[in-house]
């Protein structure tokens, strides 16, 4: 790109739009950039759909320093009121759609339309949960299909469900489970992962049944999850259960997708 280009591509977007440094994501990674930002006096801007990413489902933080425990909710309020009223940095909710190179900076675009540049951009967008990726559960989301346990488990109170996953939370939302639940299947591809002393509690429970080798094909239902079907790796044998929840805990991935065009991304990046 020759000067003139440059020039023009920098053109496309006003001064007032452009920036030392365009920070994207509110969680605490982005906030905690957002005041540094502040602190050192750049001319930075934080994009984020939200305030607080994960944190804001976290019911109680036992590891930040200086609590004992706090809430995802409170920690988040106070990050907030340290942003806004201390450290001040200009900011704007919105989802940011793209974020391309030209030398010597990016221009950021959201999915209003919205366009910005900056000589840097900071990614901290965090984390999406992993799903199934298979039939139904997208068309049957908050109708049986869940993706946490801690609140939703009221909802399928005297009702068979599944769990997908062998991991801490997995584990952990079949045990919360089996204490409302008369049955709860827990779906694995193969061993559990848990801690050990979360396993010894599940393996304990006389209604909790382990699937271990197997994998969700289908989840079934009109207007609300009516059963899942499962086939077993090694024989491809296929079964169907009559569930009325599926709880999907099969982790997080990180979400880059944003960059997958800017940098090369390793094994761990697709969903
Ligand atoms: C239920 C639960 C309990 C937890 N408990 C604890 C705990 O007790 N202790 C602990 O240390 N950790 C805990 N965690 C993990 C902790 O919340 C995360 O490690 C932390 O939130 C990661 O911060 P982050 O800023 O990197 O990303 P995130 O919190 O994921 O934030 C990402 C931000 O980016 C924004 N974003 C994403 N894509 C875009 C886009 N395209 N455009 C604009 N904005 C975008 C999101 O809106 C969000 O604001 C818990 C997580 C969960 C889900």
């Amino acid at each position: 790109m020759n000067k003139s280009e440059l020039e023009e591509q920098r053109s496309t977007v006003p001064e007032r739009d452009r920036y030392d440094l365009i920070i994207i994501g509110g969680g605490p990674a982005g906030l905690t950039a957002a005041v540094y930002a502040s602190l050192f006096r750049m001319r930075a801007f934080l994009i984020t759909t939200n305030i607080g990413g994960q944190t804001v489902e976290g019911s109680k933080i036992e590891n930040y320093m200086g609590y004992e425990f706090i809430s995802g909710g409170e920690l988040i309020g106070r990050f907030q009121d340290q942003l806004l009223h201390h450290n001040y940095l200009d900011h704007r909710m919105a989802e940011v759609t793209a974020v391309q190179s030209f030398p010597g900076g990016f221009t950021v675009t959201t999915q209003e339309g919205g366009r910005y540049q900056a000589q840097a951009v900071l990614i901290a967008t965090g984390m999406r949960r992993r799903v199934l990726g298979v039939p139904g559960e997208e068309r049957l989301q908050r109708r049986g299909v869940f993706y946490q346990h801690v609140e939703e488990g009221a909802l399928v109170a005297g009702l068979d469900v599944a769990v997908v996953g062998g991991g801490n939370s997995a584990l952990q939302g079949a045990s919360d489970l089996s204490r409302q639940c008369p049955r709860v299947y827990v779906i694995s591809l193969g061993d559990w992962t848990a801690d050990v002393a979360v396993q010894e509690e599940v393996k304990a429970l006389d209604n909790v049944t382990a699937l271990r080798g197997y994998t969700v094909q289908e989840i079934h239902g009109e207007q609300r999850v009516s059963g899942l079907r499962v086939k077993y790796l090694k024989s491809g044998e296929e079964r169907s259960y009559d569930v009325k929840g599926v709880f999907i805990e099969i982790g997080w991935r990180p979400y880059a997708d944003l960059i997958s065009t800017l940098v090369d991304l390793n094994s761990e990046q697709p969903g």
